[in-house]
């Protein structure tokens, strides 16, 4: 691992060339930073949790034809996946609000929206990812308007598919956050999602009691986030391979 060329590393992940052109490893670190790293931490196991709910969530869309940068999960922390261009906007779907929308709008959270709604924010740390509109990223030149309308059916299309998964295992999607990437076959270009998609990147809520089973529980010092991610794994039917069994599928909660 040491001597493989690092391309990137960010707050959560690190990004080694690959084993052929256009490809990427992507390595899931167990550091855990929120409020634009203002608060930090280095959480034992949570990069294994965050590698194996990836690969079951992307494995699920490239099977349903949602085109995204995942090829294969190699080991316990690391993906190989398809190198693309990011593009730096985080493409956020809300179906309840919380967070950031809650404090804007005045909404009190778990307050269910009239229908999913999507933002955007310009990834940029020094700036704390400000949200801007569409007005904003077409006159800066940071995405096409193509580019916005598949990046929004994109969009709409992993919160269906994310819903309906996460409601099969008694756990209500209140929002998430994707990246997207611009990939080339020839001379047509296609967007793709990128990143990780994994309980950091979304807020999940047990249907019953609530219960934060996301980075919530981090930023707001709610209990163990290991114990809550290990708990999304285990009701995906996935577990991590140091010691947790693998479960034969899905657990239905009534
Ligand atoms: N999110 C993320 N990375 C970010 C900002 C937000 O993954 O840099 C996710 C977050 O986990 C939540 C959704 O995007 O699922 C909406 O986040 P929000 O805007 O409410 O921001 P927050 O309250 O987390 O600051």
């Amino acid at each position: 691992m040491s001597r493989r060329r690092l391309v990137y590393e960010g707050k959560a992940k690190i990004l080694y060339e690959g084993p052929e052109p256009g490809t990427l490893i992507q390595y899931f670190k167990d550091d855990a930073t929120a409020y634009n790293a203002e608060k930090k931490a280095v959480i034992d196991g949570k990069g294994v949790l965050n590698n194996r709910i990836s690969e079951h969530v992307m494995s699920g869309l490239n099977a349903i034809g949602v085109p995204t940068h995942f090829i294969r999960r190699l080991n316990m922390r690391e993906q190989l996946i398809r190198a693309c261009e990011i593009i730096p906007l985080e493409v956020v779907v809300r179906n309840v609000a919380a967070g950031s929308m809650s404090k804007r709008l005045g909404l009190e959270e778990g307050e269910q929206l009239p229908r999913p709604i999507v933002e955007f924010y310009y990834k940029d740390d020094k700036l704390g990812d400000p949200i801007v509109s569409e007005e904003h990223i077409l006159a800066f030149n940071w995405a096409s308007q193509q580019d916005l309308d598949d990046m929004v059916a994109l969009a709409l299309r992993v919160n269906d598919f994310l819903a309906g998964m996460f409601m099969g295992v008694g756990i209500r999607l209140i929002d998430f956050k994707i990246e997207t990437g611009r990939i080339w076959d020839g001379d047509f270009q296609r967007i793709i999602v990128a990143d990780e998609i994994s309980p950091d990147c979304c807020r999940l809520w047990d249907t019953r009691s609530e219960r934060k089973l996301d980075k919530d529980v981090f930023r707001r010092d709610l209990g163990d986030l290991i114990e809550a991610y290990t708990e999304v794994a285990k009701r995906l039917g996935i577990m991590p391979e140091n010691g947790g069994k693998v479960l034969a599928g899905p657990k239905l909660v009534h």
